[in-house]
């Protein structure tokens, strides 16, 4: 068993680290309250190559394992979790399925571009009645001769005002599993609403997007018509541990903050470290975020190798998601009245640490998961 990092594991880590402590770092809070898509950083992201680490060299990408990317996106979350968001959107969720099935055409004017950070792209998936239960999604595509027709409503798309194109899914009028289209955002029927106000990733906008009897040529389907409920499955795990990996940057931020706090705040005439009540809630801390660490790399690790990973991606997202809210919580109680203050950065990893809750699955659907797994 081998838990050392490579050389090339050592140097991403490194250099996202420096990324985020020069560039990430003094702007989080600025980019928070602006509430606005991150441009300029989103194209510094752009040039380190992070778009394209998880593509191969032969697709434009750089042909990183999937270790390397979890510990570029610990290091993002690290500095900003709203910038992370819509980096792993575009590195994965919303660029997957057009490296694996579009056309030359599509990828040159999309994907290619898109890992440059030239094309900002989304995922369509959850409608307002249909989150966890994406099976009973309603958006539909009618399969006409030499065209599909697109027509349905979505929510809660990250990116979305700011997209060049779509991933989505849909059902098709004639099959009963999904299908997965490329939608670029200039047609005409695709309707962006303005940015949902959020509680956190205040820097990662989301709105409503309504197709209205779009029409689609045939070679934007996606692989095969129903082959979407297959598809989603592929990276279902990844997405997953990204989240799990997001979990723990926002996690050690706090986790830092709170210490550097306690190693200097003085009541009672000492550093409040010094107080055992203080002394035992970071040492908690410290075991709770090393084991969600411990976590996403081993998922990370099994994603990379193609082993069997649902439960233990699951696993890791459930465990590193419930810790990074529980870490929040009691570095924002080592801080006291500055875990409160809008002037620090504690409030806004409390805030923004919420969304790991949600994304990738609630911890209620990941239990659920585990216990059909385990022959429930
Ligand atoms: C900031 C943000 C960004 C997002 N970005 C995107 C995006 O880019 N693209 C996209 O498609 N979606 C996106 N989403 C949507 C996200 O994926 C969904 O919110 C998520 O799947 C949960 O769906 P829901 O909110 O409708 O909750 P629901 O599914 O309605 O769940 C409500 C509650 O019921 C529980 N529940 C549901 N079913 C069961 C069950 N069978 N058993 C027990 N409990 C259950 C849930 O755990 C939860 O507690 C985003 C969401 C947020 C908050």
């Amino acid at each position: 068993m081998d838990f050392k990092l490579n050389d090339i594991q050592v140097s991403v880590q490194q250099t996202f680290r420096e990324f985020v402590n020069k560039r990430v770092i003094p702007k989080a809070a600025e980019m928070d309250e602006a509430k606005e898509f991150p441009h300029e950083l989103f194209n510094e992201v752009a040039k380190t190559g992070f778009f394209g680490m998880r593509y191969p060299e032969s697709a434009g990408g750089s042909g990183m394992d999937i270790i390397s990317y979890m510990l570029a996106v610990i290091e993002l979350s690290r500095g900003s979790l709203s910038l992370a968001a819509v980096c792993t959107m575009q590195s994965l969720m919303a660029t997957y399925f057009i490296y694996r099935y579009a056309d030359e055409e599509i990828k040159n004017k999309y994907f290619l571009p898109a890992l440059k950070g030239k094309k900002i792209g989304g995922i369509c998936m959850t409608e307002p009645n249909a989150g966890s239960d994406l099976m009973s999604i309603k958006t539909l595509v009618k399969v006409k001769a030499d065209h599909y027709e697109l027509s349905g409503q979505k929510i809660w798309i990250t990116s979305a005002p700011v997209a060049d194109f779509f991933t989505v899914l849909a059902r098709t009028d004639n099959h009963e599993k999904l299908s997965i289209f490329f939608v670029p955002t200039s047609l005409e029927g695709v309707h962006v609403g303005k940015s949902i106000e959020k509680l956190g990733l205040r820097a990662s906008p989301t709105s409503e997007v309504s197709f209205d009897k779009v029409i689609l040529p045939k070679n934007y389907l996606l692989g095969e018509i129903g082959a979407g409920t297959n598809g989603l499955r592929e990276i279902l795990a990844e997405i997953r541990v990204m989240t799990a990996a997001m979990s723990v940057g926002v996690a050690r931020a706090a986790f830092e903050t709170a210490l550097d706090y306690a190693k200097t705040r003085e009541q009672f005439g000492r550093p409040i470290g010094k107080f055992q009540a203080i002394k035992l809630k970071m040492a908690d801390m410290a075991v709770k975020l090393e084991t969600a660490r411990n976590y996403v790399m081993h998922a990370a690790w099994l994603c990379n190798e193609d082993l069997p990973r649902f439960r233990e991606s699951a696993m890791a997202k459930l465990y590193a998601s419930e810790m990074a809210n529980e870490i929040c919580d009691a570095a924002s109680r080592v801080m006291a009245s500055y875990g409160y203050a809008m002037d620090f950065p504690m409030q806004r990893y409390l805030r923004d640490a919420r969304f790991t809750l949600i994304g990738g699955g609630t911890s209620e659907i990941l239990k659920i998961n585990i216990a059909k797994d385990l022959g429930l």
